[in-house]
């Protein structure tokens, strides 16, 4: 992939964040302290800001500066885990990019995220939406699918009683909202399907 291509990703996926801030602080304030909109809109203006600079080169350092911009820049818990997210993906982003090897790709920063936060799936977080997306990838799934699959386990983070995170805190009392995590890694898949679709 060029990389002109994937910054259009980036941008998309920045925008799609930034539009929806207020939304995702909400769900925060519901289960957490109420910063997650803040948190990610300020990382994803800074990712704007100096998206030339990110992407005077290949699409592994586009990737990788995103991700130390969101670490920088995010904060919170999300801060490390998203910058994990796309530091890994800038470190390992195949030469030979093909299904196969951007799956492979994917879930090997899906791990980092759950080894950098010693979390799993099932425990309410953003991860309860990534590692579905990397079985989706596997099984070759198309892009409505991903879309579908993502919307779903982000609703379907709403029963669960959270046992990572600050929602974790309000025990019992996580049950019955989204995690605010889960729907913003649902809105950069939908960032980025959107992107691949209009390309
Ligand atoms: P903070 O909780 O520090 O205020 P944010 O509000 O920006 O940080 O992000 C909260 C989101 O981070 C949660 O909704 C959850 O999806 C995710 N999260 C928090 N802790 C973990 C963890 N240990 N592993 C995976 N995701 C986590
Ligand atoms: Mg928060």
């Amino acid at each position: 992939m060029e990389t002109i291509r994937a910054r259009r990703i980036i941008e998309a996926i920045a925008h799609t964040v930034i539009a929806h801030a207020d939304e995702l602080t909400s769900l925060d304030q519901a289960i957490g302290d109420g910063d997650h909109g803040i948190n990610m809109r300020r990382g994803f203006e800074a990712v704007l800001a100096d998206l030339d600079t990110l992407a005077a080169g290949d699409v592994g350092a586009l990737l990788s500066g995103v991700g130390r911009t969101l670490v920088m820049k995010v904060g919170g818990a999300s801060g490390p885990l998203y910058g994990t997210l796309f530091m890994q993906l800038g470190k390992a982003w195949p030469v030979q990019l093909n299904a196969n090897t951007f799956q492979a790709t994917c879930r090997a920063a899906v791990e980092a995220v759950a080894a950098r936060g010693k979390s799993q799936q099932g425990q309410k977080t953003m991860l309860d939406v990534l590692f579905p997306l990397c079985d989706l990838l596997a099984s070759g799934a198309d892009r409505a699918a991903l879309r579908a699959h993502a919307a779903t386990c982000a609703q379907a983070t709403i029963p669960l009683q959270a046992t990572r995170g600050r929602a974790s805190f309000l025990k019992e009392r996580s049950i019955g909202h989204m995690d605010p995590g889960a729907r913003s890694t649902q809105l950069m898949i939908e960032a980025v399907c959107d992107s691949l679709e209009n390309a």
